[in-house]
């Protein structure tokens, strides 16, 4: 009896020996494919699609974008040039390294079905960001979503400040005929932001009971200064004396309107010099400048910073499994698919 004790103590003693010594191997070398993994980032890689790096406001939302993912993600980012079939060869690359997550600012918006169709076949998770693709092509594929801005809200915050400055100035109507005469500036002819921000605001400011009345007809300077600067040349040759008002859809292209005007000694910032009120969007450095010096009235801050964070917030997510909003301060909007940062009027005071 004592013996077969003895012999099944002895068994099980050395099977606990074999089983300790195997469970140590297998711990060992998991250890080391850990150490192996983490030594060449054993973390997400998110692809990033950029529509053109040339952009003030988005250069904000990506250097944001990297800043919040540092130490947590490898960041593979591209710079789309502006041209969507460029994107398109970045998207398939991008997909064949089997990144876990996209984040994608559109060329071209109406090109995002295309996107869609590349990143649910490969299961790939994707956040489209601040040029915004039809709320029906997000909802087609259950690991997309959208995080941008409300479009039509830039435009309303315009057509407040318009109203804000002609209430403060009445000098502003030249003519003193009670109208606003004012030439716009479009970014893109089909863009839905630059079409929203061009009707809204002037609807705004009409619904804030001015009288609105443009002259010539509106500019599209694809969100380009220097574009913007020399359409305004020709404004001015042409209209001299008959603008009261510059609204363009961005700051890119308020700032080449204030170069123009400076050219002709208006805006100078210089007291005493003839001013014309120039309106962008964005909030960048340069319109910030402007405003600072007198040059530009205002501008409709476009938080980019907060943008960055918060596509980093559901990439990391997105990344883990997780849904793209989850444990976040971030929410939805009525479709369900959208996270709109907000914007705020910006006049320098
Ligand atoms: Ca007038």
């Amino acid at each position: 009896m004592k013996k077969k004790v003895l012999a099944l103590l002895m068994a099980s003693v050395m099977m606990f020996g074999l089983a300790a010594c195997g469970g140590g191997n297998g711990d060992a070398a998991t250890e080391g494919d850990q150490a192996a993994t983490e030594a060449n980032g054993d973390l997400p890689t998110v692809g990033v699609l950029i529509y053109k790096y040339d952009d003030t406001y988005i250069s904000t939302v990506r250097n944001s974008l990297q800043t919040a993912l540092e130490g947590k993600a490898i960041v593979e980012m591209q710079d789309g040039k502006g041209d969507q079939a460029t994107q398109n060869d970045q998207l398939d690359v991008m997909i064949s390294k089997g990144v876990d997550v996209l984040c994608v600012n559109m060329v071209d918006a109406k090109a995002a079905s295309g996107v869609v169709e590349k990143a649910s076949a490969a299961g790939i998770p994707t956040i489209f960001f601040n040029r915004e693709p039809d709320t029906d092509v997000i909802k087609s594929y259950e690991k997309a979503c959208f995080i941008g801005t409300n479009a039509i809200d830039a435009g309303k915050m315009q057509g407040d400040i318009i109203k804000d400055l002609m209430d403060a100035h009445p000098e502003y109507d030249l003519n003193q005929d009670g109208k606003v005469q004012y030439v716009m500036f479009q970014g893109e002819p089909d863009n839905p932001e630059a079409i929203a921000r061009t009707q809204y605001s002037v609807e705004q400011a009409e619904a804030n009971g001015l009288q609105m009345e443009q002259v010539g007809e509106t500019q599209v300077c694809n969100w380009d200064t220097e574009t913007a600067q020399k359409a305004m040349e020709a404004m001015l040759a042409a209209n001299q004396g008959k603008i009261e008002m510059v609204i363009a859809n961005n700051d890119g292209m308020a700032i080449g309107c204030v170069a123009a005007l400076s050219n002709i000694n208006y805006n100078t910032g210089a007291e005493g010099a003839s001013f014309i009120p120039v309106i962008g969007v964005d909030a960048t450095d340069a319109a910030k400048d402007a405003i600072s010096k007198g040059q530009m009235s205002a501008t409709v801050l476009q938080d980019g910073d907060a943008m960055g964070k918060a596509i980093a917030a559901a990439a990391m997510n997105a990344a883990s499994g997780a849904g793209f909003l989850d444990g976040t301060e971030y929410t939805y909007d009525d479709t369900g698919v959208a996270v709109r940062i907000p914007y705020a009027p910006y006049t320098g005071q």
